[in-house]
């Protein structure tokens, strides 16, 4: 049996894109590979919501988060992070790391935070560096209105705003330029439907001219100043991760095959609206309000007197579903519905099913196919 890899990440990977990772390897000083990196970076520019180049790292989500802190700040510099959960943290750890002061506006695990409160922590601050945010906090399934966050930044100082789109990019929209993003990164393995070790990032002219000034950036490797220069000839400093580029090149014939990335965008919202509807059916609760719910990932409360490490594990070793558990303080009150990526309506139906088959061996008491019927219902209307 295949497993059905219901996950924050990694997610499955189309055929096509597993395909396209099997071609011949290629030199990356190679014509070849010049106008392969060319066309797809210029193709992924509307999942990002940019005109601005993308940039391409051999790496995970971490290391481009770790570039975006590394190549603006000094040490001394003082940042605000906005933490929601688990991968907020990140950037915390990070700029701490590289001696940065932190202000950490932390909001309760499974809450986003509003434009008002981070435009009241921003009013008493001055000479902050920059905002760090994060789009999808994939510990939580909480999507934060990074666009009305930026609003907020650019009313109260004139700080570099970063926002860490892992989990994101790829499944829900994204407008980089009219955000006011300056510094936007994510990584392959979650919405964009490729394996792990690649990382994609874009930077405003804002945030270069940051850079540029920046001389005491302690970075070599994640030297954003390298990778522009390099891009400008079409390639990156130093061996990139070729087969996943070509990978990317399949992704974009995919979204387009879609219907353009709007389309894309519109059946993760279906698939988030699958999931939060049968669980309602099933009187199950949902950690995170219908305003702030993620269109790729849903943090599900676990069931009352259900005991959730053997109702998952069972899930798993039955019918072969592979559900997450969940982080920090959440661990073993939640567990997390991936629907991003590689993943569409008739997945949800199968999962839903799945988790009700897995209910009834536990006898928890509901009433049979409510759930695979009110997700068939949000299917059917948006058809
Ligand atoms: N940020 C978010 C929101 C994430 O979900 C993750 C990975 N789960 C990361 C950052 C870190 O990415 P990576 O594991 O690729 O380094």
């Amino acid at each position: 049996y295949p497993n059905i890899l219901r996950h924050p990440g990694p997610t499955p990977i189309p055929k096509k894109v597993e395909l396209a990772m099997a071609q011949n390897m290629i030199s990356h000083r190679s014509e070849e590979f010049v106008k392969l990196y060319r066309e797809t970076t210029e193709r992924v520019k509307p999942v990002f919501g940019t005109k601005q180049d993308i940039l391409l790292l051999p790496s995970g989500g971490t290391a481009a988060m770790e570039a975006a802190v590394v190549n603006i700040a000094s040490p001394g510099d003082e940042v605000v992070v906005v933490t929601v959960g688990a991968f907020g943290d990140y950037f915390v750890s990070i700029c701490e790391k590289y001696g940065l002061k932190v202000h950490q506006l932390q909001k309760e695990w499974g809450e986003a935070c509003t434009k008002e409160e981070l435009g009241d922590f921003l009013k008493p601050l001055s000479n902050i560096k920059a905002v760090f945010a994060t789009y999808n906090e994939t510990s939580t399934g909480v999507l934060n209105p990074v666009g009305q966050l930026g609003e907020a930044v650019r009313e109260h100082s004139d700080a570099l705003y970063i926002v860490d789109g892992v989990s994101a990019i790829g499944g829900a929209p994204a407008e980089m330029d009219e955000w006011g993003i300056d510094i936007l990164v994510t990584g392959s393995q979650k919405a964009m439907m490729l394996p792990p070790g690649l990382a994609l990032l874009s930077v405003s002219d804002k945030a270069w001219k940051v850079i540029e000034s920046n001389g005491s950036a302690a970075a070599y490797y994640l030297n954003l100043l390298s990778y522009r220069e390099w891009a400008e000839k079409g390639m990156t400093p130093n061996t990139p991760a070729v087969s996943l580029i070509m990978g990317l090149s399949a992704v974009c014939d995919l979204i387009d095959e879609e219907g353009g990335f709007s389309k894309t965008v519109e059946r993760h919202e279906v698939m988030k609206n699958m999931v939060r509807k049968s669980m309602n059916a099933l009187s199950i609760d949902l950690l995170t309000t219908e305003e702030n719910a993620s269109p790729t990932i849903t943090a599900i409360r676990t069931p009352e007197g259900l005991d959730l490490a053997s109702y998952i594990g069972h899930l798993k070793k039955t019918y072969h579903l592979d559900f997450a558990g969940g982080l920090g303080p959440l661990q073993g009150k939640i567990f997390r519905f991936g629907h991003m990526g590689y993943c569409f309506p008739s997945d949800i139906l199968e999962a839903v099913s799945l988790m009700e088959a897995g209910l009834q061996d536990f006898s928890y008491p509901f009433e049979p196919g409510a759930g695979v019927k009110a997700a068939q219902e949000v299917y059917l209307s948006s058809l």
